[in-house]
């Protein structure tokens, strides 16, 4: 039962139609930057001195991005974002263990940061490794390929063409899945709304960052 109330507050922030937002809201302000990215035209950002002097007083970011490590997905340059805006965390394959979900709790508790962005992306090399692999890989990869395993078995089921981007996406909501569940400190915010926790894929082709959204986890009445 406690998952399920979890999850229903986890889907239920998921799905908040909010994307038309004003523009103070953090997750439009992420959209219109990775607007302009993809368009190939960045804002004008302050990068020099004075800013660094100014973020040297303290950090206020308005975003928490997970994501892959993969060079091609710098969460600053996706969201056209600059110095001071965003606190990121990387691995590949944006997987959460205890040291990415502690993080996102330093972020939310201690500078309330009320957006976190779980970012997947087209052609990740993690999931791919995953799904390739005839057994686990040596070495500490095979922690990450552990994280990512559930997706792939997800995504072969699912039956769908794609099964690499259907993996890709459902590690994605996993990740989520696992945020939320690992974490009294944040289902406590997702309940006061506080926080809210959205699951996006980038793609590289277009450069455009899109939400996704299933519903796959939500819990079915009995
Ligand atoms: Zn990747």
């Amino acid at each position: 039962m406690k998952i399920k109330f979890i999850y229903l507050i986890f889907i239920s922030a998921m799905l908040m139609p909010s994307l038309a937002f004003a523009a103070a809201n953090p997750l439009e302000r992420l959209l219109a930057g990775n607007k302009r990215f993809a368009a190939g035209i960045p804002a004008r950002k302050e990068i020099g001195k004075k800013r660094r002097i100014e973020l040297a007083k303290g950090q206020h970011p308005f975003a928490i991005v997970l994501a892959c490590s993969d060079c091609r997905v710098p969460p600053e340059m996706v969201f056209d974002q600059g110095p001071g805006d965003l606190f990121v965390i990387q691995d590949a394959g944006n997987v959460a263990d205890s040291v990415v979900i502690g993080s996102i709790e330093y972020a939310v508790e201690h500078l309330h940061v009320p957006l976190l962005i779980v970012l997947g992306h087209s052609g990740c090399g993690a999931v791919k490794t995953t799904l390739e692999a005839r057994r686990r890989p040596a070495g500490n990869v095979g922690s990450i390929t552990d994280k990512i395993l559930p997706a792939v078995v997800e995504a072969r089921k699912s039956g769908k063409k794609d099964i690499f981007n259907e993996a890709v996406q459902d590690n994605v909501k996993n990740a989520c899945s696992e945020i939320v569940r690992r974490s009294s400190i944040i289902q406590k915010l997702v309940a006061e709304g506080k926080l809210r926790i959205v699951a996006a894929e980038y793609y590289a082709d277009t450069g455009k960052v899109e939400p996704v959204l299933s519903g796959s986890r939500v819990p079915r009445k009995k």
